[in-house]
């Protein structure tokens, strides 16, 4: 069984043109001039989506937004479409990320009606799921995990067009992560539920990574645990070197 790992960077809401545009030039050099066996995503905001494209330029650096609308086009001031998406040169779009869960009161339901709307228009999804604190502290996170998967998750999702990101929603940019123990027991209760939603053949395929504070001194023990398939960094994925070096800790 074959997952190559995927090492996505979600920039969230940083970077102007002249910084994002040097952090892309800076990691696609690094990425040409290493043969590290994986697969690397950047997810710029959509401002700069355009413009980091042509960084990524000859790089096989993936392009992802961190967000898209369900909707082909019409009236959602503010929205953004997975066909403009695709016509910007986006390969992938993030989805649920908690930090729309919280501040944008986005649901299993809407999260699984966008995936299927970027599934129809060619775009691969990183559909995030993962508990908070006080669902972690009450012994919850398994089970939340599970209703996430079961309704995010959309029924014509393939290994292909889907990632699974794990990440607990207070190991969102704090520096504290779960032990390794913790982060398997709930990848593989997550491959778990999505072999029950998808079959087994699916949920072995499917690349579930963990994010949550992952950063150049942890990320080689977190991705060598036998259900963790790459990691989604914030924070580390704004420095050129943290992004790059946790690449060389865990593609070489
Ligand atoms: C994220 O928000 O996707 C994330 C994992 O952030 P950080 O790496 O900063 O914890």
């Amino acid at each position: 069984m074959i997952r190559k790992k995927l090492i996505a960077g979600n920039w969230k809401m940083n970077c102007l043109s002249k910084d994002g545009t040097a952090l892309a030039q800076a990691i696609a050099t690094e990425v040409k001039a290493n043969k590290f066996n994986c697969d690397f995503l950047i997810c710029p905001p959509f401002t700069l989506l355009g413009l980091i494209k042509k960084c990524l330029r000859g790089s096989k650096i993936a392009l992802g937004s961190q967000d898209v609308h369900f909707a082909e086009k019409g009236a959602h001031t503010g929205d953004i479409s997975p066909l403009m998406l695709t016509d910007l040169g986006c390969g992938y779009a993030i989805i649920g990320h908690s930090e729309r869960r919280v501040d944008h009161f986005e649901s299993n339901e809407l999260v699984c009606k966008k995936a299927v709307a970027a599934h129809n228009a060619g775009l691969n999804t990183v559909i995030c799921i993962g508990e908070s604190e006080k669902e972690r502290e009450a012994g919850e996170t398994i089970k939340v995990c599970q209703s996430q998967i079961e309704g995010s998750v959309p029924n014509d999702a393939t290994a292909k067009n889907t990632v699974i990101a794990y990440e607990p929603i207070w190991a969102i940019g704090t520096g504290k992560t779960p032990t390794s123990a913790d982060v398997q027991e709930v990848h593989a209760a997550i491959r778990k539920a999505l072999a029950k939603k998808l079959g087994t053949a699916v949920a072995n395929r499917m690349r579930i990574l963990y994010g949550g504070s992952v950063k150049p001194n942890n990320a080689a023990e977190l991705l060598s645990l036998p259900d963790v398939d790459g990691a989604l960094i914030g924070g580390a994925s704004l420095k050129a070197d943290d992004f790059i070096n946790i690449a060389k800790n865990v593609c070489k």
